[in-house]
This record gives structure tokens, C-alpha cells and sequence, in this order.
């Protein structure tokens, strides 16, 4: 089975991709790699800032390895908070501080159109490949569910009736962006 290191230190991130890719690819955390410190993520775009993960773990390890950076585009908010996702609400704030924000910035708002987006970048033997996702659906008024992370509990894609936080790990993969953008990397993989 071939290694392939993914440039994250979010735990939930490095489970949701290994639920994808199930036993054709062994991915390999950082935290396997002994490596805690913070990957510097200062770009303007989703392209920018995987380019910016792999390449800085490609540098350290030389070995085949992606990043993902992912942000949620709001159409009522002129499609904030987009690449700003993680720090919508500050600088050290948590997914909780975020949904709050969101949920206030659209209240009264009747379009509640938004999309996740996942842009991944893929460095194998030095050259740069990118894959993207994308999954449509509607902000919420409240909360619903305890699943997943982020902005999950207060996201419904299109054709389903519960959020993103109410799904299970597999459920959410079957049609979520990082899932989309995952499996295009795979076949990717498997045709090579
Ligand atoms: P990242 O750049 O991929 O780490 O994502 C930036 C931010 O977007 C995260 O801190 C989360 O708040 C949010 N996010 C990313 N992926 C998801 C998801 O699958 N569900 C909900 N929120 C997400």
C-alpha cells in the first residue's frame, strides 16, 4: 500500500480522509512524522494556502504528500468567510465562536444559499497537482447536531433534510466537498 502524508494536524480531518480512501492508501499524519509544529497558511486563496501546507511538509520530508484547505462561501454575505474560514470570528476562536458570528450576520437574511469548497494540493516527486470539491446547500437558523467540526451543525446540503453535524462520518463523505475532492485524488491514484 502506498504512504502518502497529509499536511494537517486536524485530527478530525485526518479520519474523515482515511474513511474515504479506506485500505488503498496508507495516510500518514503528521503526528506520525513527529511533526507539531504550526504550518504557516498566509495566502489569499484556497489554492494558495494548500500549495502553501504541502509544500512546506514536501520540503521538511521529500516525500509524496497533500494538503486540503477548505472554506465556506456564503452568498448573502458576498461569499464570506471563504478562505478566512477557520479565523472568521478571530484570531484563536473556536468552531462554536464562528457559528455564532455566522449566525448572527444572517439573521433576518432570507437567501441562505452558501457552498463549501476544498481545493487539494497533491506533490508527488515535486510537481503540483490540484483537486477541487464543492457542496451546495443552505445556512441554517440554529444548530442541529453534534457530529463532524466546524460549521457543520449549521450547514444542509441541497436534497437532504438534516445537517451535515445530524450525518454520519460516511454519510458526510458521500457527498461533502473534502469527500468529492478526495476521491478525485484517489481515482487520480488508482489509474496511475
Ligand atoms: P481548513 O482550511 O480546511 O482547515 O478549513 C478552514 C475552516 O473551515 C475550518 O476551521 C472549519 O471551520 C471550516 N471547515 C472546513 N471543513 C469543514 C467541514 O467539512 N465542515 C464544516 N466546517 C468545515
Amino acid at each position: 500500500m502506498r504512504d502518502i502524508i497529509i499536511a494537517t494536524h486536524n485530527k478530525h480531518k485526518v479520519e474523515e480522509i482515511q474513511q474515504v480512501v479506506k485500505d488503498k492508501i496508507n495516510i500518514v499524519s503528521l503526528k506520525d512524522l513527529g511533526l507539531n509544529t504550526d504550518i504557516p497558511e498566509t495566502g489569499d486563496t484556497l489554492k494558495e494556502n494548500a500549495r502553501q501546507k504541502a509544500r512546506y511538509v514536501y520540503e521538511r520530508f521529500h516525500k509524496d504528500c497533500f494538503a486540503d484547505d477548505t472554506g465556506l462561501e456564503v452568498e448573502a454575505l458576498d461569499k464570506r468567510p471563504g478562505v478566512y474560514s477557520a479565523r472568521y470570528a478571530g484570531e484563536h476562536c473556536s468552531f462554536d465562536d464562528n457559528i455564532d458570528l455566522l449566525l448572527k450576520e444572517m439573521d433576518g437574511k432570507t437567501d441562505r444559499r452558501a457552498c463549501f469548497k476544498t481545493v487539494i494540493c497533491f506533490i508527488e516527486s515535486g510537481e503540483e497537482r490540484y483537486f477541487e470539491g464543492v457542496c451546495e446547500g443552505v445556512i441554517t437558523t440554529e444548530r442541529y447536531g453534534n457530529k463532524g467540526f466546524g460549521y457543520d451543525p449549521v450547514f444542509i446540503p441541497n436534497g437532504y433534510g438534516e445537517s451535515f453535524a445530524e450525518m454520519t462520518g460516511e454519510e458526510k463523505n458521500k457527498i461533502s466537498h473534502r469527500g468529492i475532492a478526495m476521491r478525485k485524488l484517489i481515482d487520480y491514484l488508482l489509474k496511475k
